[in-house]
């Protein structure tokens, strides 16, 4: 199958699960997630309508852009490139100027960073908080208990807006066993966003991937990160 192809199985797909959980289709975005692929294959997944993309390394991002370049022209402009990878505080700088949106921020050093760049462009970048619920030692992100201070050190940034959260389940064989961290995340959201009413509406939910989409969007995904799916294996 092409990506093309790919890509719009996947949107009927995610059209059904709406369907399903009696959601509109227009409130889950379809993330491309392209790490670890060839920039052909970008260009391809942009000629077939897609815009919003994930990478989760600042320094391949900034080469396939350049490649990109050379193969879509002036439009590698509209391609929306979010970071979905751990971000040192080291790279922020060079983060804040390649992406569109920073979907893993894990500290509030980071969210300082990647503010001062922001508020020297004059532009607000929006990023969500990775919230970590798994106990598995690989997974970055914040513990649920941090994040009330935490957010409350970011509101202070003029030059980054808090969209919302992000996580990754603990791996299961079935995709049921995602559901009680989607469900999590969602609560959380709706916790937070009662504590910082009026400041922070916190819109965005980023959670399911290419086997477990569908269950998140049961449980109100509003972006759903898929790789696999759309550009087979990683090799
Ligand atoms: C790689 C990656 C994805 C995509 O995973 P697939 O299983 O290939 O769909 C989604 N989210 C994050 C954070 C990733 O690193």
């Amino acid at each position: 199958m092409s990506i093309a192809e790919n890509l719009s199985e996947i949107r009927a797909e995610i059209a059904a699960a709406c369907e399903k959980a009696g959601r509109d289709a227009s409130e889950v975005k379809l993330m491309a997630v392209s790490k670890t692929h060839p920039p052909q294959m970008l260009a391809e997944a942009y000629r077939a309508g897609q815009t919003l993309f994930g990478e989760n390394k600042v320094q391949e991002w900034e080469h396939k852009r350049d490649q990109l370049h050379s193969l879509i022209g002036e439009e590698v402009a509209k391609v929306e490139m979010h970071l979905i990878g751990n971000l040192q505080s080291n790279k922020a700088n060079k983060a804040a100027w390649a992406f569109s949106g920073i979907d893993a921020v894990d500290s509030v050093k980071v969210a300082a960073k990647l503010n001062s760049v922001s508020a020297q462009s004059g532009l607000v970048l929006p990023v969500l908080i990775e919230v970590k619920l798994s106990e598995e030692e690989t997974k970055h992100g914040l513990p649920e208990y941090a994040l009330s201070g935490v957010l409350r050190e970011i509101l202070e940034f003029d030059g980054i807006e808090v969209r919302g959260f992000m996580t990754v389940p603990a791996f299961t064989e079935d995709v049921e066993g995602a559901r009680p961290y989607f469900k999590k995340l969602r609560e959380i959201r709706d916790a937070m966003r009662s504590e910082f009413h009026g400041d922070l509406a916190l819109p965005e939910l980023s959670m399911g991937m290419s086997h477990d989409f569908a269950v998140a969007i049961e449980e109100g995904s509003t972006c759903v990160r898929i790789g696999t799916g759309i550009f087979g294996s990683r090799g």
